[in-house]
């Protein structure tokens, strides 16, 4: 069972955001950086990766992803429920405001039924791969909206 506390608002989240665009342009990015043109252009932030996707944020929470060949990048509007939570999730490690972005479980909302609360990928109900691969259903929050 994994549980979060937002301890940020959206709005401490949105201003987080933008912070962290100005500075990747003043200072090249670090680890996430060659992206300046999108970060520039498009206003979104490199907050994490999986495999050869790299994944942004816009100040409004909404995610994209860029996937690899990165020589001529193209971003792409992720909608999935999934998807979004885990990026909001493994980019807390970039930017712990984006917590504000994952809802409050409500009482109604079961654990995941695909991973059954673990968060992780199952085969059978067993976590395999040592837990190393994040369930593809609650994006590893280990429950769901309903
Ligand atoms: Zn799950």
């Amino acid at each position: 069972m994994i549980f979060t506390m937002n301890l940020h608002t959206r709005e401490t989240a949105r201003f987080a955001i933008k912070t962290r665009i100005a500075d990747y342009l003043a200072d090249g990015g670090g680890f996430f950086g060659g992206f300046d043109a999108l970060v520039r252009d498009r206003g979104v932030l490199p907050v994490c990766y999986d495999f050869r996707i790299l994944y942004f944020v816009d100040p409004e929470g909404d995610v994209f992803r860029c996937d690899l060949p990165y020589e001529s990048p193209v971003l792409i509007a992720t909608d999935t429920w999934s998807d979004r939570m885990w990026v909001y999730l493994h980019g807390r490690d970039q930017v712990p405001e984006l917590a504000a972005f994952i809802p409050e479980r409500q009482p109604g909302f079961p654990d995941c039924p695909l991973c059954r609360g673990t968060g992780k990928f199952t085969v059978g109900g067993r976590v395999i791969l040592d837990g190393t691969v994040d369930c593809l259903r609650c994006g590893s929050l280990g429950w769901v909206l309903d």
